[in-house]
């Protein structure tokens, strides 16, 4: 096979990448924008030792699968794979991944429970993210990076994110225009306005919260932008101007500053009412995470009246530990942003929640916390990379009776889990939840039992009552 070549193949396979998968002469070809039944003449791009890129140059038969594409920003932006295929086609391409990632990397066998869709597939997101740059002719502009690039692809309405959002994106770039806000320019590290980012409460009407992102502070426009954004939308209630001066892909910088309103926002999960700083993790679809938490309680089997010790780790601002507060003896929180670890303070309390502890530590160096009792159950939610083998080992020797895992990263789900194998717990059950509607990625939640005794560290606990 050639660059330039041009191929007939069979689409038969979709990767975790959201590329469509066939073989030619035995070499494995990726296409994206492709469905599993598409019948394609493609043109090679790029050619490897054992597989090639290709993309598609004519549809010579249409899988079943395939619906018209709704986005003008599809296939250029990096946020959808899946707005070619139908949501039945997009789950069943989602629980394979997560099979895959059990079965392939994990070495584990184990009961895979059905899919869980989202409720909505599109304006799921209660939280906007969008760099903003200048085009062509120098003119602002606000959208989504292509995928794998910086390269910001300009969008006016995503279909993922609420109207709302595409609103007040587009008013905050045309005023920060009449203002003459210059915007930010990676490359050479000059300008002012790097991000907009958007927060909203799903399960209460309000709270809104607006954050602008800047590279320089003392820039006294921003004072009359807040003040106009506020005026012309009343569901903003407060708006944060957050000082990132770094060359660095992380979106937002250490300093903020709270130009009008309340720099949090204020919903409820799963019937918990809780307040959310910028810098907080909160999950992006409430419906469908909400869904994950109730699956969660039911793998930690807390609903009991034996008083279990829950250990929340990876815990953000305590929701999903407060979710089954009710029903536990005690929950530890363990998170690592003080912010978020504020926050669980403040949302215990608003819950009237007396049996909760937060800690703000890295899940990395757990073993050298002292727990206030030997947890039952151990909750781990850990950001894409996983958990280290070193969280992994304390907390298997903690000899928990259930580990529950939530992960947004199948793979290295399956392999923490595998480790968790080794040192004496079984998979009992995997389930895929679809959070991310029309994207790649796919979240999971796992039950784990313990089969063997394990020594119990007690040198980490003590059994003083919080
Ligand atoms: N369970 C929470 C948060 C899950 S997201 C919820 O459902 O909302 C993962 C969380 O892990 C984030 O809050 C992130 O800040 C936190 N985190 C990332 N690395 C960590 C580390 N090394 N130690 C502790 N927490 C960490």
């Amino acid at each position: 096979m050639e660059k330039n070549e041009i191929i007939t193949l069979d689409i038969t396979d979709i990767t975790n990448e959201g590329f469509g998968f066939g073989k030619y002469n035995g070499m494995a070809v990726f296409v994206p924008l492709t469905a599993i039944g598409d019948r394609i003449s493609a043109k090679v791009v790029k050619v490897n030792k054992s597989y090639a890129y290709a993309k598609i140059e004519q549809l010579l038969l249409p899988s079943p699968d395939r619906i018209e594409n709704n986005c003008p920003a599809f296939g250029k932006c990096g946020g959808c794979a899946f707005r070619h295929i139908s949501y039945e086609a997009e789950l069943r391409a989602k629980e394979s991944f997560v099979k895959d990632a059990f079965v392939k990397i994990g070495g584990l066998n184990t009961e895979f429970l059905p899919i869980m869709p989202s409720d909505d597939i599109d304006r799921y997101r209660n939280k906007l993210e969008m760099p903003v740059g200048v085009n062509a002719e120098g003119e602002m502009y606000c959208g989504f990076y292509a995928q794998r690039s910086h390269r910001i692809i300009p969008v006016s309405d995503c279909l993922l994110q609420p109207e709302i959002f595409s609103e007040i994106s587009r008013f905050i770039v045309q005023k920060a225009k009449a203002l003459k806000i210059s915007a930010y320019n990676e490359e050479r590290h000059e300008g002012v306005l790097r991000h907009i980012y958007l927060r909203k409460a799903v399960n209460k009407r309000d709270g809104g919260l607006c954050c602008v992102i800047v590279a320089k502070r003392n820039v006294p426009e921003f004072k009359r932008l807040a003040r106009e954004i506020t005026a012309q939308f009343p569901e903003i209630t407060g708006v944060v101007l957050n000082i990132n001066p770094e060359r660095t892909n992380v979106i937002l910088g250490e300093k903020e500053i709270l130009l009008c309103g309340k720099s949090e926002i204020s919903d409820e999960m799963c019937g918990v009412p809780v307040v959310i700083s910028p810098k907080a993790f909160y999950q992006v679809n409430t419906k469908a995470a909400e869904k994950i938490y109730r699956k969660a309680e039911e793998f930690a089997e807390i609903d009991k009246p034996d008083g279990k010790v829950i250990l929340d780790l990876y815990c953000g601002a305590g929701t999903i530990g407060l979710s089954m507060a009710k029903k536990a003896g005690k929950i530890i929180g363990v998170e690592v942003i003080p912010e978020a670890v504020e926050n669980a303070k403040a949302n215990a309390e608003k819950f009237g929640i007396s049996n909760a502890e937060f800690i703000c530590a890295d899940a990395g160096e757990i073993d050298k916390l002292k727990l206030s009792g030997k947890p039952d159950v151990i909750l781990l939610d850990p950001p894409r990379k996983g958990c280290g083998e070193r969280t992994l080992d304390f907390c298997a020797s903690l000899s928990p009776a259930r580990i529950v895992m939530i992960s947004c990263n199948p793979a290295t789900a399956a392999r923490d889990c595998k480790r968790l194998s080794e040192l004496g717990f079984r998979v009992n059950a995997v389930q895929a939840f679809d959070l991310f509607p029309r994207t790649r990625h796919v979240e999971c939640v796992i039950l784990l039992s313990r089969t063997t005794q394990t020594h119990i560290p007690t040198s980490h606990i003590t059994h003083r009552s919080i």
